[in-house]
């Protein structure tokens, strides 16, 4: 089923990256991603492989030591290693949203140093909005950035940051005018650098927080006290103070494809699962497969995932063609999250009583889906942003009840 994305590939590039992603994801994350799992261990050896397969530079430009290729390629790739296991996907996603951000946003000194770094994977980054008591408000977050002489102090806490302690950049978004009307005027995004793996530097701790699923790959809490970052770190220089706020919004139109695609590669790991199972597993005298109970789940999966995988293409190509894409990306996230959760629990129900056993990756997959219905936007805020853009654009094209009539 996995073929699938190779076939989606269209130019010669494209094939030969997401068939290289394939057999990487084959022959040595399916076969280990269930211990790292278990054992909630960093994936160091497969991460290590990524970075020898250029993956960490896959959409910087050439220019700046990448491979420079396009959404399209990136999200059937991301979709190729969450079929194997999403965290991998993780490891991936804020490091090249930051990426998109400083190539679009920076300076051109913040490019020349950050982004050569960055396409080898010597340096990763984490991406990071999410307060204890903001999420999907963004606008009230409270964490600020005051000048100090050529420096900024930094004070406040970020919450749920995914890559927190082994990166060396973390994209952050902070207040740099507390009294600004409305607040996302006075927001301001910096890179701010920082050792990787060192959970106590002066003015910043980092914790490991404990969660459900999306093993292996660290979510933290960072507190910052008096945290000092030099001014070059403002994203965009002086001229992106205040803009802080439209320019995460924009990288996270990459972030919902980047989770669109991880729904389709748990939804595909668990048809994959469940073709497997159904085929070998009989009971009353047949393989269960052949109960249309069953088939019935195996039709509904597929054909979701191809709706996905459908939605997932369509937000990339717009967004290669430069176009805005909150709208499609909002949709594929969605459908192709809520597809993957769905999975995930149809997946379990055809494996019976050992879909719930941790020898089975199905259980996995159940645990792991469950975040992509929360992250990058919670799907019921993919819904009220559809909506605005709907209401937006039939606002827009609408040419007044005398021309149209009733
Ligand atoms: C494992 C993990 C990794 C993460 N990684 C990152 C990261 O790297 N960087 C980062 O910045 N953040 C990250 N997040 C945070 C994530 O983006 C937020 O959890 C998410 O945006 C939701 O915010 P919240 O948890 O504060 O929920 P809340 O915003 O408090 O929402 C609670 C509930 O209310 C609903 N709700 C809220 N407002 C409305 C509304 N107006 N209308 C209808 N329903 C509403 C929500 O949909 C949800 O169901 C991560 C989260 C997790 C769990």
């Amino acid at each position: 089923m996995g073929g699938g994305l190779i076939v989606h590939a269209q130019t010669q590039e494209q094939r030969e990256i997401v068939a290289l992603v394939r057999e990487f994801v084959d022959r040595e994350v399916i076969p280990q991603a269930s211990a790292f799992d278990h054992d909630d261990v960093f994936p160091e050896p497969l991460v290590e492989r990524m970075r020898e397969l250029g993956l960490f530079g896959i959409t910087i430009p050439e220019e700046h030591g990448g491979l420079g290729l396009d959404v399209t390629t990136y999200a059937l790739v991301q979709a190729e290693l969450s079929r194997g296991w999403m965290s991998l996907s993780g490891v991936l996603n804020t490091h090249l949203i930051t990426a998109r951000m400083i190539a679009t946003r920076g300076t051109g000194e913040q490019r020349q140093r950050l982004l050569p770094r960055m396409a080898t994977g010597e340096w990763r980054a984490a991406y990071s909005m999410t307060e204890p008591h903001a999420g999907s408000d963004v606008q009230a977050i409270r964490t600020t950035a005051r000048r100090d002489g050529d420096d900024w102090v930094i004070d406040g806490q970020k919450m749920w940051v995914t890559n927190g302690l082994r990166s060396s950049l973390v994209c952050l978004l902070v207040r740099t005018d507390p009294e600004a009307d409305p607040p996302h005027r006075g927001m301001t995004a910096f890179v701010v650098e920082k050792p990787a793996g060192a959970a106590d530097v002066p003015g910043l701790t980092i914790a490991k927080l404990e969660k459900l699923g999306y093993k292996g790959v660290e979510s933290t809490e960072l507190a910052f006290d008096g945290f000092r970052t030099p001014a070059s770190s403002v994203l965009g220089g002086e001229e992106g103070l205040g803009r802080g706020f439209a320019w995460f919004m924009e990288g996270i139109e990459l972030g919902r494809i980047n989770v669109a695609a991880r729904g389709v590669g748990i939804a595909t790991a668990a048809l994959e699962a469940s073709l497997r199972y159904a085929r070998e597993r009989e009971t009353f005298g047949k393989p269960i497969a052949a109960h249309q109970a069953i088939q019935m789940k195996l039709a509904d999966m597929a054909t979701r995932i191809e709706a996905a995988r459908m939605l997932m293409l369509s937000a990339a190509a717009k967004k290669d063609r430069g176009e805005r894409v909150d709208l499609e990306a909002g949709m594929a996230k969605l459908f192709a999250t809520e597809t993957a959760q769905e999975a995930a629990l149809e997946a379990m129900r055809i494996h019976g009583g050992y879909g719930y056993s941790p020898e089975f990756v199905v259980e996995r997959l159940y645990r792991d889906a469950p975040v992509l219905v929360i992250g990058e936007g919670t799907n019921e805020i993919q819904r009220l942003l559809i909506a605005r853009r709907l209401l937006e654009r039939a606002e827009e094209s609408d040419p007044g009840p005398e021309a149209r009539g009733r």
